[in-house]
């Protein structure tokens, strides 16, 4: 049966108070009370041997008398302690004789004594035992004396009183610690249950698609507040990831109706025979079709990288030949919007996957090209730095919006400004751009032109 954290608690704590406690009461009773009838069986034979002291003072040997007053009061007070008492001189006459005296109340004291020790203490299994002294004054015998205690030792009424307290007080220090042990485990379980609690509806909740929920533990405790932050990244990236994943599809499948969307209707119209199939509407439709392949090829790239962890095959790479030679590759589009394309900067040697990076040149030049008006000039950069190369990718185009600087490297982001102009771009360029970057542990950044157009900085360790 599955139980709940805090009455797995309290019952744990209780059990080991319990035993702890029961323990503890069960030794202190017994040493202490060893320790106390060791201490009673003492003082009842220094008592008795007192008694015997006592006893021998009281003759006075000028006259050869002994003080019996004083005797009697002695032994009666003797004899209610539980002292029986018989002197002897020393001619062995009886000088005073407890029982002789009160015969009665002697065997009521023996019998009290021995019914109390037998139904309280029957363990001790005592008689009264009769101890002989022999009294003398000076060194020289005066007499002696028999006097008869329970033996080995026995308890009065304020010596059971005692041990009656002393059992009472281990008993409530138990029942106390008992309480406080199930309260202790009680609010320790609470404390620690609480937030596993909190975290079971979290994560349910998360299961159901609420991402935007963030936990606080309020513990206090280190574990506890690890879970809380573990929780809480787990909800934010779950709710990053469905946010790509939605706008994803929103992007996707608005990327491919609108080139679609195009061409059924440019094809629509020439079957229906309203429109001629002149070879510059067939054009229209190949060049939909294309950007549409592009597309697709794009996305495919892009999954490349992002899904297959992407391996690189390194080698040194000369950053300034390559930019030179994928500025060759666009030889044809520069010639036909005019535009001049500077590659400056000397040889720069880094370590990386040639292909990727001719990659990351392409796209950055593809989109300066792109979104540069006719007739203005383009610069790629190569500079050293100590550990790294900076290549910089700058034109004269109509530039980003500030705010959409961070923007444009998410896959098929495009400024509103790129998308008036129709220049056919499907957004993923420039997240593909960076995630090639990132594959080489370097970083890419869009910054605007003081003047006019942009720029885009790609830093990487030559080593990297
Ligand atoms: P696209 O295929 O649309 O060019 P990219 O990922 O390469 O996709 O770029 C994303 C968006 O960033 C572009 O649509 C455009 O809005 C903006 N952008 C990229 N490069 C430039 C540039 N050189 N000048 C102005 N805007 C740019």
């Amino acid at each position: 049966m599955k139980q709940k954290l805090s009455t797995q608690f309290s019952v744990g704590f209780a059990l080991i108070v319990l035993v702890t406690v029961a323990l503890i009461s069960l030794a202190a009773n017994f040493f202490i009370s060893r320790q106390f009838q060791k201490y009673v069986e003492e003082q009842q034979k220094a008592f008795s041997d007192g008694l015997a002291e006592a006893l021998s003072d009281q003759y006075d040997a000028s006259n050869d008398q002994w003080n019996l007053d004083y005797i009697h009061g002695f032994g009666m007070y003797a004899l209610n302690d539980g002292y029986i008492i018989k002197l002897y001189d020393n001619e062995h006459s009886v000088v005073w004789d407890a029982e002789n005296h009160d015969m009665t109340l002697c065997h009521q004291v023996m019998n009290t004594i021995i019914q109390r020790m037998e139904t309280q203490k029957p363990e001790v299994k005592g008689t009264f035992v009769t101890h002989c002294y022999d009294l003398s004054q000076n060194g020289s015998p005066v007499g002696h004396a028999d006097i008869s205690y329970y033996s080995p030792y026995y308890f009065n009424e304020n010596d059971f009183r005692f041990i009656d307290a002393l059992n009472r007080i281990l008993l409530v220090i138990g029942l106390l610690s008992l309480i406080g042990a199930v309260i202790a485990g009680f609010v320790l379980a609470r404390r620690i249950s609480r937030p596993i609690s909190r975290v079971t509806e979290l994560t349910r909740e998360i299961s159901g698609g609420n991402y935007d929920i963030r936990f606080e533990s309020g513990a206090g405790t280190k574990e506890l507040e690890a879970l809380a932050a573990a929780v809480n990244q787990m909800a934010e990236t779950l709710g990053k990831q469905e946010n790509l994943r939605k706008r994803l599809t929103t992007d996707m499948a608005h990327e491919l109706r609108t080139p679609l969307a195009n061409v059924s209707s440019h094809l629509e119209a020439i079957i229906e025979g309203v429109w001629e199939p002149t070879p510059e509407r067939l054009q229209s439709c190949y060049d939909e079709i294309t950007r549409l392949s592009a597309t697709i090829s794009d996305l495919e790239k892009l999954r490349q990288i992002e899904n297959e962890n992407l391996k690189l095959t390194k080698e040194p790479v000369d950053l300034f030949e390559l930019a030179q030679d994928v500025r060759t590759s666009f030889e044809k589009e520069l010639q036909m919007k005019h535009l001049n394309c500077f590659v400056e900067g000397d040889s720069c040697i880094i370590s990386g996957d040639k292909r990727r990076l001719y990659q990351i040149i392409f796209n950055l030049l593809s989109n300066a090209v792109k979104y540069s008006c006719d007739g203005r000039d383009i610069h790629i950069r190569i500079t050293e730095a100590p550990k790294s190369a900076i290549l910089t990718v700058e034109d004269d185009g109509i530039g980003i919006p500030p705010e959409e600087l961070q923007l444009i490297f998410e896959r098929f982001y495009r400024t509103d400004r790129s998308r008036n102009r129709k220049t056919g771009g499907s957004g993923i360029g420039l997240t593909i751009v960076k995630s090639l970057v990132q594959a080489h542990g370097g970083t890419v950044r869009a910054e605007n032109k003081e003047t006019r157009g942009s720029r885009f900085i790609v830093t990487l360790p030559k080593n990297g």
